[in-house]
């Protein structure tokens, strides 16, 4: 099955670098990897052929003795460039809107970080420490303190604090003991509400392994769900752990919005699957119901492109007249 995870967040929050190192961690752990960036950059030098070429044609093709790549001069959508590439992992970086994946959400400490949540997180990663050094040690009084381990007494804005901190005003992540927080809230138990965080506050006890570790509250989703589960806090270190999660929860719904599954939409279907309520199996269009043969030979598809095979052909095919569903035969 094809494994698809995003990886979000704002600016300088550290999302190349860790799409980066867990292309490595995942490649060295015998997988083929892909990576699509969303960029809102244009993608050629001006003045280079391919560009003087795009301006009189939509598509230009390049190939030379190291790369090769082809040029759309528009904008296509995530299931268009997907079949192109040969991976059995695909890191997808930016892309904040797209809903039929888990997400690795990357905070930068903030309090819009909040709008990263929409029930497809999978984990939460601490914000790069800051130039010149960040946590460790002891932090009487840090009014950003990033990823502080030790004592913190009266951090305003501390995003990871581990050791004790008893009066947080705008906790984004606590480490250590998060009790259930109330129906509907982020956070909770024995910390005390954050005033403008997404989460944390109260006490926290010394985090796993260098200022990471313990859990992240996020708030509820659009909708009303995906709030309140703990999810794993991670430092931007713990590239392991993170490629661990990958392997074990990446997927990708086919964007259709069938309703086969039993769900208006891929992403409800999402949602089910990351809070575990729901299988991929479940997705009756990823259900490996097309084969292709080749001079008699079965051609091997994943479950992904045979899902696209088999709705590109079913959406030329059905609104011809003579169409009925049934069992489809076509030999070129
Ligand atoms: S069956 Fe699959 S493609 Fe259809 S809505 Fe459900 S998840 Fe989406």
């Amino acid at each position: 099955m094809l494994k698809v995870v995003g990886i979000i967040g704002y600016k300088n929050s550290g999302k190349t670098t860790l799409a980066r190192a867990l292309a490595r961690e995942l490649t060295s752990r015998g997988h083929e990897v892909a990576v699509v960036k969303h960029t809102s950059h244009h993608l050629d030098l001006p003045g280079k052929d391919t560009t003087t070429l795009g301006e009189a044609v939509g598509q230009v093709g390049f190939i030379s003795l190291q790369e090769s790549g082809v040029f759309w001069k528009r904008p296509l959508s995530l299931e268009n460039i997907i079949p192109y590439l040969e991976a059995d992992i695909i890191l997808v970086e930016g892309f904040k809107t797209e809903k039929t994946f888990p997400k690795i959400v990357c905070l930068r400490g903030e309090p819009d970080d909040r709008d990263l949540f929409d029930g497809l997180a999978i984990c939460a990663i601490l914000p790069p420490p800051a130039p010149g050094g960040a946590g460790g040690g002891s932090n009487p009084s840090p009014s950003q303190g990033v990823a502080g381990g030790g004592s913190n007494p009266s951090p305003s804005q501390g995003v990871a604090g581990g050791g004790s901190n008893p009066s947080p005003s705008q906790g984004v992540a606590g480490g250590g003991s998060n009790p259930p927080p109330a129906p509907g809230g982020a956070g909770g138990g024995s910390n005390p509400p954050p005033v403008s965080g997404v989460a944390g506050g109260g006490s926290n006890p010394p985090p796993v392994s260098g200022g990471a570790g313990g859990g992240f509250n996020p708030p509820p989703a659009p909708g009303g769900d995906g709030g309140g589960s703990n999810l794993p806090l991670l430092g931007q270190d713990e590239v392991g752990r993170i490629a661990d999660l990958v392997e074990e929860k990446a997927f990708k719904l086919p964007n259709l919005d069938c309703g086969g599954c039993g769900h208006e939409t891929c992403y409800d279907m999402a949602r089910e699957i990351v809070a575990a309520t729901g299988s991929v199996e479940d997705c009756v269009s990823l259900q490996p119901a097309t084969e292709v043969r080749i001079d008699g030979q079965p051609m091997p598809m994943n479950s992904f492109i045979s899902s696209i095979v088999r709705n590109t052909i079913l959406g030329l095919l059905s609104p011809l007249k003579g169409f009925k569903k049934g069992k489809i035969e076509i030999s070129i």
